[in-house]
């Protein structure tokens, strides 16, 4: 897609500090270094995001995190690591070609703060939810 920003990175019209490439996938550094490291992870093929990508695109992007995860682990000496996935705007997706950030984390007090809210667990709604979402799953 001629005006996105990774796919002019994947033909290389736009630098980049590669660190991963094969057939499917291209690793780089991603420009705001979050923590030193952080790395992005996107299929080659031009998909908005996750919830747009096919099984088999899916396949070889995640299949390939690992490997990727612990190379910048043993390079950085990271003692843990944040992989996260932003889908559309509310979720914080900026660029619209999808990717994965690795984040590397060297403490617990850096700043970078991922929290889940807890609620008191309701199990009728819980239920009737895993309900719904397991008969989507399954057409
Ligand atoms: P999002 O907010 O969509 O999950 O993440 C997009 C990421 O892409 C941001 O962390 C941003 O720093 C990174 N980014 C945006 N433009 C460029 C670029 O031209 N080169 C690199 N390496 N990273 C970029
Ligand atoms: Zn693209």
């Amino acid at each position: 897609m001629a005006d996105c920003i990774f796919c002019n990175i994947i033909s290389g019209d736009i630098p980049s500090c590669k660190v991963y490439e094969d057939q499917e996938v291209l690793a780089f550094l991603d420009i705001s270094q979050t923590t030193p490291g952080h790395t992005l992870v996107i299929p080659k093929e031009h998909v908005r995001n996750v919830l747009e990508m096919s099984e088999s695109t899916a396949s070889s992007l995640f299949k390939r995190i690992p490997k990727i995860a612990r190379a910048i682990q043993k390079s950085t000496n990271a003692p843990a690591m944040n992989i996260i996935n932003n889908n559309e705007s509310i979720a914080g997706q900026t660029v619209f070609h999808a990717h994965i950030h690795l984040v590397p984390r060297y403490s617990g007090n850096d700043g970078i703060n991922i929290t889940y809210t807890t609620n008191e667990p309701n199990f009728e709604v819980l239920g009737k939810m895993a309900e719904q979402i397991a008969q989507e799953v399954n057409l």
